[in-house]
Formats: structure tokens, sequence, C-alpha cells
């Protein structure tokens, strides 16, 4: 049995970390949101959850996740999209937050969640990476999510230094989530966020179940360690469930195609390490068909480890990790929030040659007219 810890940081990651308590007490759309009283959690592992916030609100918002996990960082107005101000709170209440995660006990691994781009989520996660690391010796891996790239200079800009700040403080992996990709799922803006949190949540509650299963071919934590320890410390994940009878090799290719990650790649281009698991009715599961499939990436990529889950009954479902060497949106991305930063940096000079009319104004002050 293994022991997890999942935190949601700002806003993005409470949601986040809402909807993987959803799924984990079972709950479709239409779960209600008295659940949380009546069902017990679907985790096999024991899974404890914390989201923190400067925010009240949004941890008000959350609605599958127990009161007592939810922290309320006290901070006067929130933190604005600035990463200092998050910072500076974080260093102030640090020893507040560390004594909620020392309150849950010890664990195999820890998930951090939180969107790359605002205030809280992105000032917090590389300082509590940090701090995580310095005293604990479990893994700690983050799930970052990616900003649309409409969203602006100062998103832009944050999402660049909190990555490149997550990695330095010795995050063991990330898993990276692009909004920009996946807004295709369509609806408002607020369904095309709840479709993205399903997937992620999707994604973790399988994994989670398949490391600690078992399994007719195994992967195990210290499996997924080894794929997450590869590349360039970046990852992403992909999911396809069946919902009738396919080959097993078109349901292991969907797994890996663009619209199944979620962060573009091409993984025979980019992939540096993997981890397939497949779960189903033994009837699906060539073990032949599977075997090829899977050669085909190692071929292209380098180590693959592979599982198999036995559920009776189940149409094939696959769980795809994959590190990656390079990644050529995430290139394109830091060259975008380049151009961002310089603009904000010209801005603020502009604005204190503006103060050069501030001065000029205030020549007169105090000063009457006279005729
Ligand atoms: P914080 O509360 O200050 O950490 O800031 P947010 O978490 O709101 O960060 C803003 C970024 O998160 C923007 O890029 C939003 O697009 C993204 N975001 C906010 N809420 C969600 C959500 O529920 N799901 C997803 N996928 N992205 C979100």
């Amino acid at each position: 049995l293994l022991n997890i810890l999942i935190i949601g940081n700002g806003q993005c990651g409470n949601r986040i970390l809402d909807s993987i308590n959803r799924h984990a007490l079972g709950g479709g759309k239409s779960c209600g949101k008295l659940a949380r009283f009546y069902s017990t959690q679907r985790f096999k592992s024991h899974v404890e959850t914390l989201a923190l916030n400067t925010a009240i609100n949004d941890l008000k918002e959350m609605k599958f996740t127990k009161a007592k996990d939810r922290i309320h960082i006290e901070h006067l107005h929130g933190v604005g999209a600035n990463r200092n101000v998050g910072k500076q709170v974080f260093e102030e209440k640090k020893e507040i937050i560390m004594r909620q995660i020392e309150d849950r006990g010890n664990f195999d691994m820890a998930f951090v969640i939180t969107s790359a781009s605002g205030g809280t989520g992105s000032s917090f996660t590389p300082l509590l990476v940090k701090e995580m690391k310095k005293r604990y010796n479990y893994p700690v891996y983050c799930l970052v999510v990616l900003p649309f790239r409409e969203e602006g200079t100062l998103y832009l800009q944050n999402t660049a230094f909190s990555i490149q700040e997550i990695r330095q403080n010795g995050a063991d992996g990330i898993i990276l989530a692009d909004n920009q990709y996946l807004k295709n799922i369509g609806g408002s803006i607020q369904e095309a966020y709840d479709g993205i949190n399903d997937m992620i949540a999707e994604r973790i509650l399988f994994l989670l179940d398949a490391l600690d299963s078992e399994m007719m071919m195994v992967t195990d934590l210290g499996d997924f360690q080894t794929v997450m320890s590869g590349g360039a410390g970046l990852a992403t994940m992909g999911f396809f469930r069946a919902d009738k009878e396919i080959p097993i090799k078109t349901a292991i290719q969907n797994s890996l195609s663009p619209s199944s990650l979620l962060f573009s790649t091409d993984v025979y281009e980019e992939a540096s390490r993997a981890m397939i698991v497949i779960k189903g009715d033994r009837k699906y599961l060539s073990i032949d068909d599977i075997s090829t499939e899977i050669e085909k990436l190692s071929g292209a990529v380098g180590h693959v480890f592979k599982g198999i889950i036995v559920r009776s009954g189940e149409y094939p479902q696959v769980l795809s990790v994959l590190t990656l060497e390079t990644a050529r949106e995430m290139e394109n991305l830091y060259s975008v929030a380049v151009q961002a930063i310089n603009q904000e940096k010209a801005k603020k000079q502009r604005v204190e040659e503006g103060s050069k009319m501030e001065k000029a104004f205030s020549q007169i002050e105090g000063m009457e007219p006279e005729y």
C-alpha cells in the first residue's frame, strides 16, 4: 500500500485537486455536493490531499475536498499575479504550511499541482518543493499547467521563471499540461477548464491505481521514478479508454496521440523514456500485439516499461507516461516569454520617463496664477 500526498496550490491547483477528489469519490459529473460525507475514497493507496491558497474564495469553491484539507494562507489582498509577493508570503507562512504536511505523516511520493502563470501557485510551488526535498526523502513530482498563450505578458513571464525555479529547487520531475493545446475541448472557458481538469485527474488516478495494483506484467514506483528521472526533467501523460472492442495496438497508439497527451509533443521524436500501463479484460490483451506496439515505441524512444492489469469485463484502457528529451513547444514558450519580459521592461522605462512629466507638473505645486 502506497502512501501518497497530493497538494494543489493556487486556484488552478485547487480545482484540479478537487477534480481528483471528485473522481476518487466515484463522482461522475452528476455526483452531488454531499458525496464527500457519505462515500469512502476509492483510492487503493492511502492518499492525503491538501489545498493551499491565499484567496479564500478559491478554497470555498471546492466541493469534494474536506474542509480540514483546505488551508487558507492569509494575505491581505491575495498576491495579484506578483510572484515576488507570493514568495514573500510563503516565507512568512512557511512553518504553518510545513506543519500541515508534517501532520499528515510520511509518504512514498508526493505530487504538487499548480498553474505556472498565476501568482500564488507559481510562487509557492518552487519554494514548497525546495522545503520538502530538504526535509523528506521521498520523490516530489510537480504537475504544472501552462497558460493560454494569449493570457498576457505577466502570465508568460511567470511561467518561464516558475518552471525554471521548480527545476532548480530539486523537483524529481515536472509533468506538463498545456491549457493552450487542450482548449479545443470546446464550450465556455469554464467548461474547458473542467474538461482539462478531468483529463488530468483521470490520468493521475489511473497512475496511482497502476502503481498499487497486482499486475500480470509489473510496473511499480521504482519504474515510475526511473522514467521520470529521464530526459530534461519534463514529462507528459497520455490516456485512452476504449468504449468498444478495438485492437489493443490501436488503443496504445491512441494513448500516444496528440489529442490524448496533456502536452503537445511528437513522442516518437521527443520522448526519452516511457511507461505504458494497459488495463482491461484478458481477452482484449494479446501479449504479442502489445509487445509489437511497445517495441515500435522503444525503438524510437529508448526504454519503455510496460505493465498489464487484468480487469475482467473491461474494455482496454491505456496510460502512457513519457519524459521528454526535447520539447519544441516549451522552447517556443520560452522565446515568447523573453519577448514578454522585454516588453514589460520597456514599459517600466516608459513609466520612469513619465515621471519626468510628474516633475514638470510638480513645478507649479503651491503656486498661484498671477494676472
Ligand atoms: P493563483 O491562484 O494565483 O495561483 O493563479 P491561478 O491558478 O488562477 O493561475 C492562472 C492560470 O491558471 C491561468 O493561466 C489560467 O488559465 C489557469 N487556470 C485557472 N484555473 C484553472 C483551471 O481550473 N484549470 C486549468 N486547466 N487552468 C486554470
